[in-house]
């Protein structure tokens, strides 16, 4: 089965940039997909386009058999994001947030306070459960963005540039954590422009450029063309 099927992708903003000139890609169930290129190639507005936050141009996006124009609520039930730019409120707790957007998947309270332990501590984070978010690092509202889109279980985490600005050793750590959801069962796309990263990660890789998909093959593959 197929977590992810864009044809025919085309995104022109308002006031002419083109973002997406024209995209097609199939990501499989289960897989790692990273999505590598350089600032500007389009990685974040495909990303919009998928999570229905950027309206496309043109062409059909379908995720787990959802079409994205006929179907927006499956599909979205399908999809935790995981955004760049941190965007909860920074004076509610650390476990008000998570449990708060469980709730707005229809997620019942019992349920949602056990996968939030669940993912806090896998995270790292249970300790800081009642602290606001504001009185975060960078590296644990990162986290923090990860476990709260977890939090209504779904079938494939999208994450733009999650480890962006983190040093090395919690960069890791957030690989080994990526890694485990991938293994069981949570198909994951990332955005990145670290190629080592996508290398530590990745089962197959798109290369994007100026709003097109310059190649798209297994990890293995491009590292052997190297
Ligand atoms: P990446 O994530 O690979 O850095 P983006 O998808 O953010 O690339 O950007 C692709 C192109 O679209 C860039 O030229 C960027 O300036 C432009 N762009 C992104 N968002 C907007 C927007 N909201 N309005 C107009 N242009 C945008
Ligand atoms: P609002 O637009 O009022 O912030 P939403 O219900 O749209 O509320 O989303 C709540 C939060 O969840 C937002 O901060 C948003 O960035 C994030 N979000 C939106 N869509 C998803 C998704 N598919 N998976 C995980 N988080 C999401």
């Amino acid at each position: 089965a197929n977590a992810l099927v864009i044809e025919g992708l085309k995104k022109t903003y308002k006031g002419g940039v083109q973002a997406i000139k024209s995209l097609d890609l199939t990501v499989k169930q289960g897989d790692f997909f990273a999505l590598l290129g350089p600032n500007g190639a389009g990685k974040s507005t495909t990303i919009g386009v998928i999570s229905s936050l950027v309206q496309k141009s043109q062409g059909s996006v379908n995720v787990f058999g959802f079409d994205i124009d006929k179907q927006l609520e499956q599909a979205k039930l399908c999809i935790g994001l995981v955004p760049q730019e941190f965007n909860f409120n920074q004076f509610e707790t650390v476990l008000q947030i998570v449990v708060n957007q469980a709730g707005y998947y229809g997620v019942t309270r019992q349920v949602a306070l056990e996968r939030a332990e669940q993912y806090l501590t896998q995270l790292d984070l249970w300790g800081k459960r009642n602290a606001q978010a504001r009185q975060l690092s960078g590296g644990m509202k990162r986290r923090l963005m990860i476990a709260r889109a977890l939090m209504h279980r779904p079938k494939l985490l999208i994450l733009d540039e999650p480890t962006a600005g983190v040093d090395i050793e919690l960069r890791r750590s957030m690989w080994d954590f990526l890694k485990q959801i991938n293994e069981q069962g949570v198909t994951i796309i990332l955005t990145t422009h670290y190629l080592e990263e996508a290398e530590m990660l990745c089962r197959n890789i798109g290369i994007i450029d100026q709003g097109m998909l310059v190649e798209c093959t297994t990890m293995k593959a491009l590292l052997s063309k190297l």
